[in-house]
């Protein structure tokens, strides 16, 4: 399929935002992106004040900015208006636990109409806003609420209970929990979140901000060590701004849903930042995916752009085959739906072309990580897509792909690097640095940021191949995260809670591929001695994983080896168990421990 081209017959009902894709490119600059925004009356440039503040003057104060669905279903609305009085309620309260500016504010929230009243007053008040996924377990948020100076969280009892309680005393630094929702009196060292937010005044004056000042810290894994933070500044706002115009083809008109988690970069940017800047109806849904549930929300909330994920669309391909006794989706009113795109994994041509036969649209892939703050590479409504490709960079950003070394890397010779000429020549995708959502560091971890660009390029991690006509194609991960639906799983995480368990010597965790998850978490442990593997120990593993780490992250399947791949320093090569788990040669065994 590869190569074939996807014409689109149904016609965008309006224009496209970008509709010549050279000519976009060659007049854009982001000084001029940065004109369409606001910025705050008294000059400088605010998240908070773009997302909401601007909105909520009479003509557009009454607009709905989100449409909450609820778990049961029960739909609620909150007007931009009232989401900026709330916000302002939230950095008042804020300022009366004296949290100021840069200070970290946590949430640990599903998505309800709270988790965005914190968000954006934390942003309001220029204290710094890291999201967590409700779905980590308590060693996740335990580490990340640590690495990231925690001072404020916000959370649930529920979730609290399960997750913080018994750690607290192991974060001095974590000041204040508030509590949403029931529950905050029987939870000592809490307070209730309503209680405060009813008794704070509704009305708030940004503080001066300076586009430069930090506004999110988003953790990602990387291969070895803890996770990173890495830290966006409130000029991101322009990016999300500028790209949610040209690759999601934003209009005002447009009721939007992004189906991606607040807790993961993609539903912070493109699920509360980008939307609320062009001033649109946002759609939330507070519960877990179900196709049925999905399909109503589209059609019951006339849904016009819809941006989610390669593992959802897999799981409603597996539920509405194309030549099926049952066509689900059409058995919903999707005439809204006019556009749709999806990232953060690689999306199978059969996906995009099911998207052209049973929604009538295409899916437009489009390809960021956390460190780029926004999307970099994307396909485009008003251009052909080659399914299978993530598509050309963005306007404003310039992307190449560099010749790799004996690492997988990039090459770096003499802090030079080298671009890769002919075409289809697989590299490690590079970003021109300089957009403004580009991550400004990793939080205490100078180093890493600094090794993270050579040659004047920022060094992504994946590789690519560019094809003769500048599309650019997924390869995989030059490195050893895993992307399982859709979510970066760092191996050395998983490894070092497997290694808390008693009977665990050893662990090295791969992805093993899989049809719709993209991958799942496979660990392989050598057991201590004296310890045999057995059926009950494997369960007992998976359990004991899956209670410190949360389902988003343990592993799904666990395998006994007393021969662990090892380099002579002792390291589990994963690149080895990967190779053997796929049946694959393992390549260059040199650096390998005695016979294995
Ligand atoms: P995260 O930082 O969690 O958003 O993950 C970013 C990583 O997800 C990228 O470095 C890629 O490995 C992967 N990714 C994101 N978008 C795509 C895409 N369209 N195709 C293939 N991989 C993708």
């Amino acid at each position: 399929m590869r190569g074939e081209t996807i014409r689109k017959d149904n016609a965008p009902s309006v224009t496209p935002n970008l509709s010549d894709y050279d000519r976009a490119r060659s007049a854009f600059n982001w000084s001029q992106a940065r004109t369409v925004l606001s910025g705050l009356p008294g000059g400088g440039l605010n998240i908070a004040h773009e997302a909401v503040d601007r909105h909520s003057g009479p003509g557009h104060g009454e607009k709905i900015a989100l449409r909450c669905v609820s778990r049961d279903n029960a739909v609620s609305t909150v007007t931009y208006a009232e989401l900026a009085r709330r916000t302002a309620r939230f950095a008042h309260v804020l300022r009366s636990l004296r949290i100021g500016r840069g200070d970290r504010v946590f949430t640990l929230l599903g998505r309800c109409p709270e988790l965005y009243t914190a968000v954006l007053g934390t942003l309001k008040n220029t204290s710094v806003l890291c999201p967590l996924f409700s779905a980590f377990g308590p060693d996740p948020v335990e580490q990340r609420l640590r690495l990231g100076d925690a001072r404020v969280l916000v959370t649930t009892a529920v979730l609290y209970r399960r997750k913080v309680a018994d750690r607290r005393a192991s974060l001095p630094g974590l000041k204040h929990v508030l509590i949403v929702g029931p529950g905050a009196q029987e939870l000592p060292g809490t307070v209730s979140f309503d209680a405060l937010m009813s008794a704070a005044p509704e009305r708030f004056t940004i503080p001066p901000t300076s586009p430069e000042d930090m506004a999110l810290l988003h953790f990602t894994s990387g291969t070895t060590g803890t996770p990173k933070g890495a830290v966006h500044v409130h000029e991101a706002v322009v990016a999300h701004h500028a790209t949610a115009a040209y690759a999601l083809d934003l209009h005002p008109q447009d009721v939007y849903w992004c189906t991606a988690d607040p807790g993961w970069v993609t539903g912070m940017s493109y699920g509360i930042i980008a939307p609320l800047v062009h001033g649109l109806t946002v759609v939330v849904d507070e519960g877990d995916y179900d196709a049925r549930r999905w399909y109503r929300i589209l059609a019951e909330q006339r849904v016009s752009v819809w941006y989610t994920a390669p593992t959802a669309l897999r799981m409603l391909m597996r539920t509405t085959p194309r030549e099926g006794p049952y066509d689900l989706p059409r058995s919903y009113d999707l005439s809204a739906l006019r556009f749709i795109a999806s990232v953060g994994e690689p999306l199978n041509p059969e996906a995009v072309v099911w998207g052209q036969e049973v929604l009538g649209l295409p899916v437009h892939d489009n390809w960021w990580q956390t460190e780029t703050g926004c999307i970099m590479i994307a396909n485009f409504a008003a251009c052909e897509i080659r399914p299978g490709s993530m598509g050309r960079p963005l306007p404003g950003v310039e992307a190449t792909v560099l010749e790799r070394g004996e690492s997988g890397r990039a090459l770096i010779a003499d802090g030079r690097v080298t671009e890769v000429e002919s075409p289809d020549v697989e590299g490690e995708l590079a970003l021109r640095p300089g957009w403004p959502s580009m991550f400004r560091g990793y939080l205490h971890d100078d180093e890493r940021y600094a090794a993270s660009f050579a040659g004047g390029w920022y060094l992504t991690g994946d590789l690519v191949r560019r094809d003769r006509d500048g599309w650019f194609w997924f390869v995989g991960r030059a490195d050893d995260v895993i992307k399982s639906a859709g979510h970066l799983v760092g191996p050395f995480e998983v490894e070092s809670a497997l290694m808390e368990h008693p009977a665990v010597a050893e662990a090295g965790v791969i992805g093993r591929p899989d049809p719709v998850a993209g991958n799942v978490v496979k660990a392989f442990v050598s057991l201590r001695p004296g310890i045999e593997p057995a059926a009950d120990l494997e369960r007992e593993l998976l359990a004991f994983a899956r209670r410190r780490l949360g389902p988003a992250v343990a592993p799904r399947e666990i395998a006994f080896d007393q021969n662990l791949p090892k380099t002579r320093s002792g390291k589990v090569m994963r690149r080895v168990l990967r190779a053997r788990e796929l049946g694959l040669p393992v390549g260059d065994l040199s650096s390998l421990e005695g016979p294995s």
